[in-house]
């Protein structure tokens, strides 16, 4: 059996990561196992190509959720990636730090080194090239506001209208609505496995095999010593010399620890998965960001006049090829940020978006963005930036092939559905703005103002969705009784093993994932490097 210092299970947002910071010195053997194929693909590389990825089953788990119990028994859908560069691959781009108040709660918690003064570091490290070579690995985040669509001018008269404060600069943190930043570089994804794995896929002591699919990990007593794989339809194990690294997301990471025997004794025996160890908080505590989006038709055009029409389409793609820049290279998410829904909130607590394009009818049954309304039309949307319900991932039978059980139970918290009708007021007060009139070219198709509250939470209920943002099943805390890894990420009770990915959040973040997850897996990495050297 082969051995490697490091084995690093996913090579997502984290897993990318934590292989380019762990193999940099060139001392240590690592190899990273990823169930999907290579990320050198054209609907990878093309911004735009978020719409076409949504529902390709080639680099994307597709998962479902059982029905939701407060969104009318609704399946949810969940795109997870599956590719080398994982969520980062297929994801919105869309770069935010949250808050800095978001650490300050992990670190409360009893995480201690998780402060936003302790990570602030990171995030710059991640941000800029280190000691400012840029061929050093690092992600590139774009300022690409010159090329946002024009209506963005009308978004901004519409927030200040409103009294949401509107930022001049693009933010990487905090509150304010600006342009998006973006995960982008030159016109193309900048996802974590452009920005970390490739560069470091030259060292000769980082391994990586694309097509393998982790089945468990082995233990010998509490230490995790080995990872059993399929790839090419054969099985295949590897030692791990020093640690286990689990990076394969909030679905996937409690997926193994479960297979492999760690997780809650009576569900494990009831399925007849040998139990390793009692730790009945793996999978629980799943947190997500729900949202919904306010339909308006305008009377000017919007990028559904781009890409609703072949001519549209064909100019954007022309352009896209000529100078990498245009619609193509841009998110859909162009406009937004962190605002409270009132003044009387000592933190934002909604996140907000407008959008200059609007979708609302599936193309056969996808949700393409080739494909939007056949109107001028845009967006605004929102979710709640820390939303209290939780709920889980579990798996059902031994195999790897069963997908878990996904139940976010949405709206389970009373604190979230008040949350969710303070937000739907806030966008009542921004359509009665004369900016947002001004461009209005019929009534909105939501007509919030003569809905009371309980037609406002049907609909919230009925057209809400995920803004894809899983988190939180390895939960990070002091008490193996109510978490999964302590601030370390070590997983409670087990020697070798980690959790650095999305799945250890101790609390979801204020705005969007990728970012915190880059930062907590390169937190981590320095951590497992520090261990090391004792
Ligand atoms: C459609 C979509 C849009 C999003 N938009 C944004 C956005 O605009 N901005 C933002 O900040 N965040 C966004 N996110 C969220 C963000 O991308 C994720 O929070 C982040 O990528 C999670 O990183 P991760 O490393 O925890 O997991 P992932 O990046 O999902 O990586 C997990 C990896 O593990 C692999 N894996 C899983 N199981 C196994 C196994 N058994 N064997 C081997 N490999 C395995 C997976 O294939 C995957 O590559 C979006 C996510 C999605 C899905």
């Amino acid at each position: 059996m082969r051995e490697f210092d490091y084995v690093i299970i996913g090579a997502g947002s984290a897993g990318c990561v934590l292989a380019e910071r762990l193999s940099a010195s060139g001392r240590h053997q690592v190899l990273l196992l990823e169930a999907g194929p290579s990320d050198r693909r054209f609907w990878v590389q093309v911004p735009i190509g978020y719409g076409v990825l949504f529902q390709e089953r080639a680099v994307n788990w597709m998962y479902s959720s059982e029905p939701e119990p407060q969104l009318d028994g609704r399946v949810i859908y969940h795109p997870r990636g599956k590719v080398l560069g994982g969520s980062s691959s297929i994801n919105a781009l869309v770069y935010h730090r949250g808050q800095g108040g978001d650490y300050d709660d992990w670190a409360a918690a009893g995480n201690d080194g998780w402060s936003y003064d302790d990570v602030a570091a990171e995030f710059a490290s991640l941000e800029l090239p280190p000691d400012g070579d840029p061929a050093a690995p690092h992600l590139t985040i774009s300022d690409c506001s010159d090329d946002y669509h024009s209506i963005g001018r009308d978004f901004v008269d519409i927030c200040r209208q409103g009294q949401l404060p509107v930022a001049d600069t693009p933010l990487y943190e905090g509150v304010g609505v600006t342009p998006y930043l973006t995960t982008t570089r030159n016109g193309l994804r900048c996802s974590s496995a452009r920005a970390f794995l490739r560069p470091a896929m030259k060292r000769p002591n980082l391994h990586v095999l694309t097509g393998a699919e982790v089945r468990r990990i082995g233990f010998d007593g509490r230490r995790a010593v080995s990872v059993r794989y399929r790839r090419r339809g054969i099985d295949s194990e590897v030692r791990a010399g020093a640690e286990v690294i689990l990076a394969a997301g909030a679905v996937g990471s409690p997926q193994i620890l479960q297979l492999s025997g760690v997780g809650d004794a009576r569900h494990l025996q009831s399925i007849g998965i040998r139990v390793v160890h009692d730790s009945p908080r793996v999978g629980q505590h799943l947190q997500d960001h729900f949202g919904i989006n306010y339909i308006f038709r305008a009377n000017r055009p919007t990028l559904n006049d781009v890409f609703g029409n072949w001519p549209g389409r064909l100019r954007a793609m022309l352009r896209y090829v000529v100078s990498r820049r245009g619609p193509m290279a841009l998110s859909v998410n162009q406009f937004g940020g962190l605002v409270k829904t009132s003044d009387s909130l000592a933190r934002p607590d909604m996140q907000i978006y407008l959008n200059p394009v609007s979708y609302q009818a599936l193309y056969k049954g996808r949700r393409v963005l080739m494909k939007p309304d056949n109107f001028s039309g845009f967006i605004i949307g929102f979710n709640s930036c820390r939303p209290k319900s939780e709920g889980s991932v579990v798996i059902t039978s031994p195999r790897v092939a069963d997908a878990p059980s996904i139940r976010p139970n949405y709206l389970s918290h009373p604190d979230d559905r008040a949350e969710a009708l303070a937000m739907a007021r806030l966008v009542e007060r921004l359509t009665a703005t004369p900016a947002l009139r001004g461009l209005l070219a019929g009534d909105p198709l939501t007509p919030l103002a003569s809905m009371d509250d309980e037609a406002v939470l049907a609909d919230f209920r009925q057209r809400g969705g995920t803004v894809f943002h899983l988190c939180g099943t390895c939960r990070m805390g002091p008490d193996a009784g109510t978490s999964v890894v302590d601030s370390r990420l070590r997983v409670h009770g087990m020697d070798g093993l980690r959790v650095c990915d999305a799945a250890a959040f101790p609390n979801i973040t204020s705005a969007n994932t990728n970012a915190p997850t880059m930062m907590l897996a390169r937190r981590a990495a320095g951590m497992i490097l520090e261990d090391v050297a004792g």
